[in-house]
């Protein structure tokens, strides 16, 4: 079982290549993002307290975010290996997650940093765009559905724009990751299981890195 985390700013591709890996790996994707989105979309308390915060572009509170983890890491699935995506984004949710590792007798395998520059996380950001049925993500500019409207994958013709991807809530995004989560990469190499990967780079490139780190480091 191998469990390794995706860091990096908004928009570097870490759902994108937490898919793929996913895909060729059999891997679990927990996306932090991804989870509060569901609660505000089902309305459920976490969602209420989350959802105005994730619109502005700033933090949901450390103790929302590790709650859902803890809950997340209790599922059976997560014995094939997770992929975490967006999460840890503070030192303290780090912190959480080696006791929750260790509750859990999880361990931590290798830390990856996607490095994209800030000039280019709102070109990719403001574009973007995912099917609704199965999540791939497209953009208006670079990754265009073979045939107009119609999901390559899975054929779905209904598509998803996030809230928060206009370029005001982006710049304030950027602003949280740089002031919040940056840090996490001393945190890591201090560790010894920080890698860095350029991730400006042609996504299937950038998969076959982020493959080989995870041979690498697998048990
Ligand atoms: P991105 O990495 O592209 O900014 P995410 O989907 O990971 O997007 O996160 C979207 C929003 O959800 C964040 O801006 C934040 O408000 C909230 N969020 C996601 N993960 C966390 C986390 N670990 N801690 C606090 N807030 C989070
Ligand atoms: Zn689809």
């Amino acid at each position: 079982m191998t469990n390794l985390i995706l860091l990096g700013p908004p928009g570097a591709g870490k759902g994108t290549q937490a898919r793929m890996l996913m895909e060729s790996k059999g891997l679990i994707q927990l996306s932090t993002g991804d989870l509060l989105r569901e609660a505000v979309a089902k309305g459920t308390q976490a969602g209420k307290a989350a959802k105005q915060v994730m619109a502005a572009g700033d933090l949901v509170s450390d103790e929302i975010v590790i709650a859902i983890v803890n809950d997340r890491l209790d599922q059976p699935d997560v014995a094939a290996g997770v992929i975490f995506d967006g999460f840890p984004r503070t030192v303290i949710q780090a912190e959480a997650l080696d006791d929750l590792l260790k509750d859990k007798e999880m361990k931590l395998d290798s830390v990856v940093l996607l490095e994209v520059p800030d000039s280019a996380v709102i070109e990719r950001i403001s574009g973007r765009y995912t099917c609704a049925g199965c999540g791939e993500g497209y953009h208006d500019l670079h990754k265009v559905p073979a045939k107009p409207g119609v999901c390559d994958n899975c054929g779905e013709t209904k598509f998803k724009r996030r809230v928060d991807d206009d370029a005001a809530t982006v710049s304030e995004r950027l602003k949280t990751y740089h002031a919040e989560t940056s840090p996490l990469t001393v945190y890591y190499s201090d560790k010894g299981l920080l890698k860095r990967i350029n991730a400006m780079g042609d996504i299937d490139i950038i998969s076959a890195q982020l493959n080989e780190v995870f041979d690498r480091t697998s048990n």
